[in-house]
């Protein structure tokens, strides 16, 4: 879509108010509203606000920034009131001497798509977001509790979650996602839902839409959707998986190699190396909370140490099993990101990572299937060569601050915003006192 259709498509649709949105450093969704009225306007010459309040933006005196609409990202919003429809462009950022903003992580991602596209490549990303439906309960601590009683694929015929679960296929759809399934998690109140693969811009886009879909739809129906990593500890918690592949121009999947054991290609496996390679700093980018390292923890199905596999799921990069016929099915799953990433920032991590390791033609160890990992033991695990991922936000900061490669992808500004950004909340969370302290010490000690 173009500038010329957006404007007859806001009238088709009778649109009142374009929300024109962009990220900050740390993934929060902003938005400036235009009335409709105001659309051309704003396509022409762009749309000012004060960067200086966003985390990780402009410093106080070069605070005006201009979004530039992306047409091609418009969608209406299906909750909002037909008698004052909204819809949604995403934008890039730029500054008032008309160049690129650094600091714009959709603007990150841009950049680093280059590098593959010059290569003649597009790189692929297919997510599964997974994510808890909660209910407020009464008082002034709020802890959330699982809405419904299913389990991994339960079919329910008709609850709550169900209804919100065909609810949300309906309004993701009509927003341009093509849902390909959702089901009922692992967990008590956890939830998946899965659209089909696009290049990491739309993908990234797109898991953007997920969240606040998501987020708005269950709030109707008076319940609080949450993609934070790891909301109920001894139960499994909610991964973002990222199935991903290279097409080259004419569409072909340049992972597939029918002669290779596991059907991947040379390309494949340097690209699995690389993401091994940088696994420990790139996980500050894909499992970037205090909360993350909660998740990345033994025993729930997320993993924990730097391997790969055909059938693990303890295994950090997961090949899909081969179906006769399928060649375009070709992909690595990473499995550490969890939907608390920034998605700009983190499929620019994941591609330069991947990138480095097919420029050094580098090569994985060993696969690792039909073992539990989980199951070895410090010196089984050092004797296979297995590494673990940074146990905790810090570690993981610390290993990106010595990572060149993954800090040339965000560039200068957007590395140390978010540098910034996430060793306040380190140091935030470290000196907070956790209900487990409370409980073991406030009468033992
Ligand atoms: N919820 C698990 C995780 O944290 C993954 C379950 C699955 O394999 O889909 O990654
Ligand atoms: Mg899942």
């Amino acid at each position: 879509m173009d500038k010329k259709e957006l404007l007859a498509r806001v009238k088709e649709d009778h649109v009142r108010f374009i929300s024109c949105q962009f990220t900050d450093v740390i993934g929060v969704v902003k938005s400036v509203d235009v009335p409709v009225a105001r659309l051309g306007v704003a396509l022409e010459e762009g749309v000012w606000f004060d960067g200086s309040s966003v985390e990780g933006f402009a410093r106080i005196q070069e605070s005006d920034m201009r979004l530039v609409i992306d047409p091609a990202t418009y969608a209406l919003l299906p909750w909002s009131p037909t008698d004052a429809r909204r819809a949604r462009v995403f934008c890039d950022i730029y500054t008032p001497d008309g160049t690129p903003f650094g600091g714009d992580p959709r603007g990150v991602l841009k950049r680093m798509l280059q590098k593959s596209q010059a290569r003649g490549w597009t790189y692929n990303v297919g997510p599964e977001p997974e994510f808890f439906l909660f209910r407020h309960n009464e008082g002034e601590r709020v802890h959330p509790v699982p809405y419904d009683i299913g389990g991994y694929f339960d079919f329910s015929s008709d609850d709550e979650a169900v209804r919100v679960r065909t609810e949300l296929m309906d309004a993701l759809s009509g927003m341009g996602l093509e849902v390909e399934v959702a089901h009922h998690e692992a967990a008590l109140g956890q939830h998946e839902i899965d659209f089909r693969f696009a290049d990491a811009l739309r993908t990234a886009d797109n898991v953007l839409t997920l969240k606040y879909t998501v987020k708005a739809i269950a709030a109707r129906h008076g319940l609080v959707a949450s993609f934070m990593p790891k909301p109920v500890f001894g139960i499994n918690g909610s991964g973002m998986h990222c199935h991903q592949s290279f097409l080259d121009e004419k569409g072909k999947n340049l992972f597939f190699d029918a002669k290779d054991e596991y059907h991947l290609s040379p390309l494949a496996y340097s690209f699995i190396a690389g993401q091994l390679a940088h696994a420990r700093a790139l996980a500050a980018l894909v499992a970037p909370t205090v909360n993350s390292y909660k998740r990345l923890v033994p025993g729930y199905e997320a993993p924990v140490y730097i391997s790969w596999a055909q059938i693990n799921r303890s295994a950090l990069i997961r090949i899909p099993r081969y179906t006769e016929g399928c060649d375009e099915g070709a992909r690595a799953e990473l499995r550490f990101p969890d939907p608390s990433c920034n998605p700009y920032l983190a499929f620019a991590g994941m591609l330069a990572a991947a990138l480095d390791g097919i420029d050094r033609k580098m090569t994985p160890p060993k696969p690792l299937n039909n073992i539990n990992i989980y199951e070895l033991d410090e010196a089984q695990r050092a004797k296979l060569g297995i590494a673990s991922l940074p146990g905790s936000l810090a570690e993981a900061l610390r290993e990106l601050e010595g990572d060149l490669v993954l800090q040339a992808a965000l560039g200068e500004s957007a590395y140390e915003a978010f540098r910034r950004a996430k060793w306040e909340e380190w140091d935030e969370s470290r000196i907070a006192v956790a209900d487990w302290e409370v409980e073991r010490y406030l009468e033992a000690a």
